[in-house]
């Protein structure tokens, strides 16, 4: 039942929280972001009816498909990496993009939001791990893209998003996340603003310890609807 398996990662998320070392400004208010891609989507609507909001989607393409056969609702998040010419409907199906990975990607963003007459929540993406086959900024452009943010009138910054690397022995995540972490203060020093609130790290294989080390996010797929199905096409 999902049910018993939202159960199951709030209770981690919890106990998570309790080993918590040092308070963190991300707080103790974890979001899970029900990550629905390639199953059906009948399964967003499953997750809304056991009390989720947030659905995570990697494609732009699938959840476009998912919301045209679903009755409206839910808080869309865009996860997966996002091309130029996909960006005018990623700003209009969903409600924050969270892997921005260039600040190319930002002027695009910022000028599709203006041309819809609206104002788009982000996130920057990080590779804190440096894996060369993932996208994200690395920490260096991170840091140098965050003066210039200011100036994307149509772009909010809500915070960071960080994939960890895969691995057998997942301790080896914590000082991803803790970068991650390290990285999230930094912008919301720079930003100065309440709505820089969004640190969006750990999935399924390590999410409490990303929750240990700050996130208030996690994106959690196979935890939640089992192994994903590949045949499926959107
Ligand atoms: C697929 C995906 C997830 C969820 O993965 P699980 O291991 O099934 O929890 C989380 N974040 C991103 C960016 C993804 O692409």
């Amino acid at each position: 039942m999902l049910e018993d398996q939202i159960k199951t990662v709030r209770a981690k998320i919890r106990e998570a929280l309790d080993h918590r070392k040092e308070a963190k400004i991300t707080g103790t208010d974890v979001t899970i972001l029900a990550v629905t891609k390639n199953h059906p989507a009948s399964i967003v609507t499953e997750t809304l009816q056991a009390g989720l909001v947030h659905i995570g989607e990697n494609r732009v393409q699938e959840a476009m498909h998912k919301q045209e056969v679903l009755p409206p609702g839910g808080i869309w998040h865009l996860i997966g990496h996002l091309q130029k010419n996909k960006v005018k409907h990623a700003v209009a199906h969903f409600a924050i993009i969270e892997s921005v990975d260039s600040a190319e990607l930002l002027a695009h963003i910022d000028k599709a939001a203006a041309d819809q007459g609206k104002v788009m929540d982000v996130l920057l993406q990080i590779n804190e791990a440096r894996e060369p086959q993932k996208s994200g900024f690395s920490p260096e452009d991170f840091r140098a893209v965050v003066p210039t943010l200011g100036t994307y009138s149509h772009v909010r910054v809500r915070g960071v998003m960080v994939i960890a690397q895969a691995t057998d022995n997942v301790e080896e995540t914590r000082p991803v996340f803790a970068a991650g972490y390290r990285d999230f203060v930094f912008l919301k020093d720079a930003l100065g603003t309440d709505t820089c609130d969004i640190l969006s790290m750990g999935m399924t294989h390590d999410y409490w310890i990303a929750v240990e080390e700050g996130a208030n996010e996690v994106r959690v797929g196979s935890a939640l609807f089992g192994a994903r199905d590949y045949s499926l096409k959107f």
